[in-house]
């Protein structure tokens, strides 16, 4: 069936790609407010069939009840920890996301860090900005050869380990869920416990869900099983790792260095982690590529336009 033009209403309230506008403003009204507040969402959401976000809206309980005509909830990209899942059920309303978006663009980034923290291109960069050149102090050590640990083997996991080991690395991988064999062997990797791969790799790549389990899984404890040279990234979610224990294992020289994308409080609230000399922080950049979020955009609509035409 043919859809009518204004039928259905849209507000996209965080920035969505070009692409995804283009084809909702194609068969419906589309409101695109990228910076609205979560006071004039209350006000405006009774007008709407559909709102899209992404992380930085927060579809609440309130919001949702306000909806009166709200159908469909779309978040482009993977997290749903900003919407009441529980609240949109009751109402009956469809809660759409696209996991699948930015898996390469989280692993690249992955990879990007790993090689920042082995070369120190960054601190290379903000020596130079300053006028220091740090060729002496600068002594990296290369890729190929060492052991790269994964926590969770899911879409970004695999494909760390697809990119790691055209480098020459090593694979160690823990997951809770049974991985198929032939995976593990593209990848030439062993699954281990999670305590034989923090005690055997000289990287430790974060690749879970945030869940009850996952939560701070990274303590102290664990942080003490880590070789004292190893590097810890995270790339998944900031409470998967005890920021507090974190920022006394590096202080105390526990393990060597870590880079984290991502953070408990978001952005932090205390910069004392981000500031030590062993770190390297970005502000949550993972899916932040033309490509991941023109996907996004893509499959998001897909999934809307095959909703509102039932
Ligand atoms: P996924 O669901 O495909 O994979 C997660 C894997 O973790 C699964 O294989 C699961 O079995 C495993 N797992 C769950 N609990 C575990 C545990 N206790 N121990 C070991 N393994 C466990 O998810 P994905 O798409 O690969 O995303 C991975 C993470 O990356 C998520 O936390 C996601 O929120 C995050 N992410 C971050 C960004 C970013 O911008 N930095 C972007 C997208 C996704």
């Amino acid at each position: 069936m043919e859809l009518e033009r204004a039928k259905y209403k849209v507000l996209i309230c965080d920035s969505f790609a070009e692409n995804g506008i283009k084809r909702l403003e194609s068969r419906f009204d589309v409101t695109y407010l990228p910076k609205i507040t979560s006071q004039e969402l209350l006000n405006k959401i009774h007008d709407y069939d559909v709102v899209i976000v992404r992380g930085r809206t927060k579809i609440t309980k309130d919001v949702i009840e306000k909806g009166e005509k709200l159908k469909v909830i779309g978040r482009a990209g993977i997290g749903l920890d900003n919407i009441d899942l529980k609240a949109a059920e009751s109402k009956g309303i469809k809660v759409f996301n696209t996991p699948e978006s930015s898996t390469n663009a989280v692993a690249e980034l992955t990879i990007g860090l790993m090689i920042d923290l082995a070369r120190g291109i960054s601190k290379g960069d903000s020596g130079m900005k300053q006028g220091n050149w740090l060729k002496d102090e600068l002594i990296g050590f290369e890729l190929r050869g060492k052991t790269l640990g994964i926590i969770g083997m899911g879409r970004i996991g695999t494909q760390v380990a697809r990119l790691a080991k055209a480098f020459g690395m090593k694979i160690l991988v823990n997951d809770i869920v049974n991985l198929d064999e032939k995976i593990l062997n593209e990848f030439g990797a062993k699954l281990v416990s999670l305590d034989e791969l923090l005690s055997s790799s000289d990287f430790v790549s974060l690749h879970v869900t945030l869940t009850d389990e996952t939560y701070h899984m990274i303590n102290e404890e664990k942080l003490s099983k880590m070789k004292k040279n190893a590097y810890l990234i995270n790339t998944s979610r900031g409470s998967v790792i005890d920021e507090k224990a974190l920022l006394n294992a590096l202080k105390e020289g526990l393990i060597k260095g870590a880079a984290l994308d991502v953070f408990e409080i978001e952005p932090p609230v205390s910069n004392e982690l981000i500031k030590l000399h062993n770190i390297i922080a970005t502000p949550h950049i993972g899916a932040q590529t033309k490509e991941a979020q023109e996907l996004a955009a893509t499959l998001l609509v897909d999934k809307i336009i095959e909703t509102l035409s039932k």
